[in-house]
């Protein structure tokens, strides 16, 4: 197995560069960041230490076959007919299957490009988010600076304000947050818990500015900072911008490939075994999938890169001469977290999407009692346990598990299926949306 990748890393997991390593000590997150050496005692991070990856040009000699690794090098076009790629170096390497598994990049604002382009100050200060160098640039540039404006109420704008609040801690910096909808993360949750989650981020210390959108950036070269003019008419200035407005995903490739592009949400169009055209397959953010229990979807979590792609590559290793070949459907419910603080952290499966109906129960202090002192949206604090069903057509189609960790549930109960497995069962029945069976369905979710 030959991966090629633009990135000077060996793979590793994103997650932790918008939470974790904003919690940690600068030495711990230098040897977290380093590839080097014993990977797997100093990190967590990266999916393989260096040592695993055969160096490329001896892999044809490794007589029980390995996986080599091109870091730092791109694929610039694909040609299916003749299954080749060619790199940016000029170098052709052909394939016998081949998995695209480019994901996404982040989206950029037009207003912050054009602005960008006239001035290189405000070039130098604007941040996009995504990879390990975007880590450590902004990382540095956040201790340095005395104010910050994120935009974007998304997972990236949300995780990343309340981590720059433990820089805030050391260094008092500002931060504010400016987001078109009414509440953070609104495009997920319902309107009761995405204002609770806009409240734990305002208490937390981040200023914020809701309903906003950016109509102006200027660099204001008396104060030595970016000026940022706002829908309402508002303006406000800093040091940093940070732009976390979403993804696309990464598919140039089409083009030479002359591969189908998913015209609502982006994405290398594959069917429900991930594949694209003979011998070629996508996985990961980069493809848009069919569901064959949800229908077409496109997603940009990191449970569902892993689970994508290990179908993808079972389906590519299977033998083509085996009459008995049956290739894996790719079915996995793939799962998502967000994880602000203690009691404020949830999972969730399905299509967790706002716009959807949907129906929450919470369990209530005091303790709910067997006839269930728990009901939908009444909480005034939603610090409690709860559990909020999606519904579409009738049916449930999405889970979110609010404080309702998987860890909890397995201490107190021994053997016990784990939350997520019950919500992939619960999405794979089918089960009716009728409020009587949400609320014993809840119940089965150990909400109260
Ligand atoms: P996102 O899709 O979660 O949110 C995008 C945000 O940008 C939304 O608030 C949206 O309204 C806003 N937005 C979009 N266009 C805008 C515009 N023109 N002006 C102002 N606001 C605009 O994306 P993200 O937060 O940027 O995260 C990037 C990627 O990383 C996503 O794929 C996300 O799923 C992933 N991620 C996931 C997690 C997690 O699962 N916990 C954490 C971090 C990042």
């Amino acid at each position: 197995v030959l991966m090629i990748g633009d990135e000077p890393y060996p793979p590793y997991l994103r997650p932790p560069l918008s939470k974790e390593l904003w919690r940690r000590k600068d030495d711990r997150v230098k040897a977290m960041l380093s590839p080097l050496g014993d990977m797997r005692r100093n990190s967590w991070l990266f999916v393989e230490p260096d040592s695993f990856f055969i160096e490329p040009r001896r892999l044809h000699l490794a007589d029980t076959g390995g996986v080599s690794l091109w870091k730092g090098r791109r694929v610039i076009a694909l040609d299916i007919a003749d299954k080749r790629v060619t790199l940016d170096s000029g170098d052709r390497i052909e394939y016998g299957k081949c998995l695209l598994a480019t994901g996404g990049r982040p989206r950029t604002l037009p207003v912050f490009d054009a602005a960008a382009a006239q001035s290189p100050e405000v070039a130098a200060r604007t941040a996009y988010f995504r990879n390990i160098d975007d880590f450590q640039s902004l990382r540095n540039k956040a201790n340095q600076a005395k104010s910050v404006i994120v935009i974007g109420g998304g997972f990236l704008g949300c995780e990343l304000a309340v981590s720059l609040t433990e820089v805030a801690k050391k260094t008092g910096l500002e931060v504010h947050q400016v987001f078109k909808e009414s509440g953070t993360l609104a495009h997920v949750l319902p309107p009761h818990l995405s204002e609770h989650t806009s409240k734990f981020i305002a208490q937390s210390g981040v200023a914020q500015y809701p309903g906003e959108r950016v109509t102006s950036v200027d660099w204001d070269s008396a104060a030595g900072q970016v000026k940022v003019g706002l829908s309402s008419g508002r303006s406000l200035s800093a040091d940093l911008c940070l732009v976390a407005v979403g993804i696309e995903a990464n598919t140039q490739l089409a083009e030479s490939a002359g591969l189908e592009i998913d015209p609502g949400d982006g994405g290398f169009l594959v069917n429900a075994e991930l594949e694209a055209r003979a011998d070629l397959y996508a996985a990961g953010d980069a493809c848009s999938y069919y569901d064959v229990l949800l229908g077409r979807r496109r997603v940009e979590h990191v449970n569902h890169a892993e689970e994508s792609g290990a179908v993808a590559g079972r389906n590519m290793a299977s033998e083509p001469a085996d009459p008995d070949r049956k290739r894996s459907t790719y079915q996995h419910q793939s799962s998502f977290w967000c994880n602000l603080a203690n009691t404020l952290a949830w999972d969730a499966v399905g299509l967790v999407d706002s716009r959807l109906e949907t129906q929450s129960f919470f369990a209530m202090p005091p303790p709910a009692s067997d006839d269930g002192a728990a009901g939908s949206d009444t909480a005034e604090d939603y610090q409690y346990p709860g559990v909020v069903f999606y519904l579409k057509a009738g049916r449930v189609v999405g889970i979110l598990l609010w404080n309702l960790t998987d860890e909890i549930f397995q201490d107190k109960k021994a053997f016990a299926p784990s939350r997520l497995n019950l919500a992939r069962k619960v999405l794979a029945e089918r089960q009716l949306a009728d409020p009587a069976a949400l609320q014993a369905l809840a119940r089965e979710f150990d909400v109260y």
